[in-house]
């Protein structure tokens, strides 16, 4: 579905074309602290993923995840680059163990890893970020 041109031209600048490389966004928050123009408290990367503390954290740990190229959600980058998407959820576990919010092949104490995606989940920046959430109990269901 999300090779097909006509859904791509729908969903327009959202979805770029398959294959081709993301440029960063001058106006995006997150793409200027991968470019370092913003300083970031940066607990883990690799090459395409960039992990840095909230600045606002809602628990003890409150650490966003971020690919280093630009998408505005995780449904606009798993239809360009679903391995990235993989290695998002990879670099929160690992970030997780430097925590001590899971032990290795454990699960507990555990954490949250959730993404905002449009106005009524309260997305506020537009370049898809999971966050990591951990260090007290969690309440369900989320406010
Ligand atoms: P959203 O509301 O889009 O799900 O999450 C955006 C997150 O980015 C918020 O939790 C907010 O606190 C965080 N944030 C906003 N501006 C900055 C900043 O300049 N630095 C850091 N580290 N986090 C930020
Ligand atoms: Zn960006």
């Amino acid at each position: 579905m999300w090779s097909d041109p006509r859904t791509r031209a729908r969903l327009g600048r959202l979805v770029p074309p398959v294959g081709r490389r993301v440029d960063a966004v001058s106006d995006c928050l997150f793409c200027r602290m991968v470019a370092g123009e913003i300083p970031a408290d940066v607990v883990h990367q690799t090459d395409r993923v960039l992990a840095f503390r909230d600045i606002n954290p809602q628990a003890p740990t409150h650490v966003l995840v971020i690919p280093k190229e630009h998408h505005a959600t995780a449904a606009a980058l798993v239809a360009v680059d679903p391995g990235l998407l993989g290695e998002l959820v990879a670099g929160a576990q690992t970030v997780a163990l430097q925590e001590g919010l899971v032990t290795d092949g454990g699960t507990e104490p555990g954490y949250r890893l959730v993404t905002n995606t449009g106005p009524q989940a309260g997305q506020s920046v537009h370049h898809v970020h999971f966050h990591l959430l951990g260090g007290r109990n969690l309440g369900w269901p989320p406010g």
